[in-house]
């Protein structure tokens, strides 16, 4: 059986909008997709033509930083687009379902939410690992998609790879894994990103939002078996991804070693940071991570939150979250950023 088999019937029968960038090939006047001929104040990228769509000087950087062939790969605005296409290729409305494990990042819920699949959660244990049997037996035949975010937001830990090769194996057929590695640049134990080759239900999430410091770009990448990302690119919007943010992400990917740098320092400071907290009066734990974040629990989380934000430091409050009631999520930032926020803390008990 092929992966395909578990997408929706009606998306993999569709027929695809076929844009006029797509359908031009040689040519040097261009009177096909009714844009201005003349670029606008300012512009000297060529705005005024609509986009590839895939432009294949990014396609090519990208599969060669994430070490896979260009058709396995589909870059979108974020990795936020690229949850959403799996969410709406793979599950019917009203029929199916997406499993996730809370405390997790929320968009996965979201996408399903607007899909109108439903969402099985497994919590994660109350060390934050992944329990892979317990995962394994909540898988309904309606499951069509497994979410697991590694490193995990909000916590910080890592799924071992032996255990997302375990759930790969074990839901070949049934369903496709979806490894959100957002995080990944920062963790010790690197990307799962070699498995693509060998097991067509398994789809990465890469970003440059994160380590790669173009949050504001929204440039976001799957990687995924070359037919499920033929599937995808059947129903992504027709320019996701503008000139500005494709040259921002081109001049990015072409000094590895600016990003390589700045790495290396958030891991630092994140250590620097998880010691430091941990001797602070009112902080009850300060949980590992391998991220760009720490989840900080306090004896009153809710006046640490207000007292940063007196000093003008914004960090995220993740009470809501299963088993994060007396939590915060605090980025790493620069080494002033983080000895400010210390500072601050010590000032006085939580
Ligand atoms: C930040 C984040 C993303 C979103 O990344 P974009 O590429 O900016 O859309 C995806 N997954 C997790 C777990 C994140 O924390």
């Amino acid at each position: 059986m092929s992966v395909l088999d578990l997408a929706r019937p009606e998306i993999r029968a569709m027929q695809p909008y076929s844009s006029a960038r797509m359908e031009a090939s040689g040519g040097k006047v261009f009177l096909n997709a009714n844009e201005s001929p003349w670029a606008s104040n300012g512009d000297d990228l060529g705005c005024n033509r609509y986009p590839d769509p895939q432009p294949a000087a990014l396609i090519d950087a990208l599969a060669a930083l994430y070490g896979v062939q260009r058709e396995q790969l589909l870059v979108g605005r974020g990795s936020d687009e690229a949850i959403d296409l799996l969410v709406r290729a793979f599950c019917r409305a009203g029929e199916d379902a997406i499993l996730i494990q809370p405390p997790t990042f929320g968009m996965y819920a979201v996408c399903a939410h607007i899909q109108n699949a439903a969402v099985i959660e497994v919590a994660l244990a109350a060390d934050f690992t992944l329990d892979v049997d317990a995962v394994l037996a909540a898988v309904t035949p309606a499951v069509k998609l497994v979410f697991i975010c590694s490193p995990n937001n909000p916590t910080g830990q890592t799924v071992p790879r032996a255990a997302v090769e375990r759930l790969v194996q074990a839901l070949a057929g049934r369903a496709v894994l979806v490894v959100d590695e957002a995080y990944v640049e920062f963790a010790e134990a690197g990307s799962v990103a070699d498995l693509i080759g060998q097991y067509d239900n398994l789809a990465i999430l890469r970003t440059l939002s994160k380590a790669w410091a173009l949050a504001g770009a929204r440039v976001g990448t799957l990687l995924a078996h070359a037919d499920v990302i033929a599937l995808l690119r059947r129903i992504m919007p027709p320019y996701p991804l503008p000139l500005p943010c494709v040259a921002a992400a081109l001049a990015a990917l072409s000094a590895p070693s600016v990003a390589a740098e700045h790495i290396a320092v958030i891991d630092e400071q994140r250590g620097v940071m998880r010691a430091a907290l941990a001797q602070v009066a009112g902080v009850r734990e300060v949980l590992p991570s391998q991220a760009n974040f720490l989840a900080v629990r306090f004896d009153d989380a809710g006046a640490v939150y207000q007292r940063l934000l007196a000093a003008g430091i914004v960090v995220r409050d993740v009470r809501r979250y299963p088993n994060l009631a007396d939590a915060l999520r605090i980025t790493i930032g620069t080494p002033a950023e983080n000895a400010r926020v210390l500072a601050i803390l010590q000032g006085g008990a939580a």
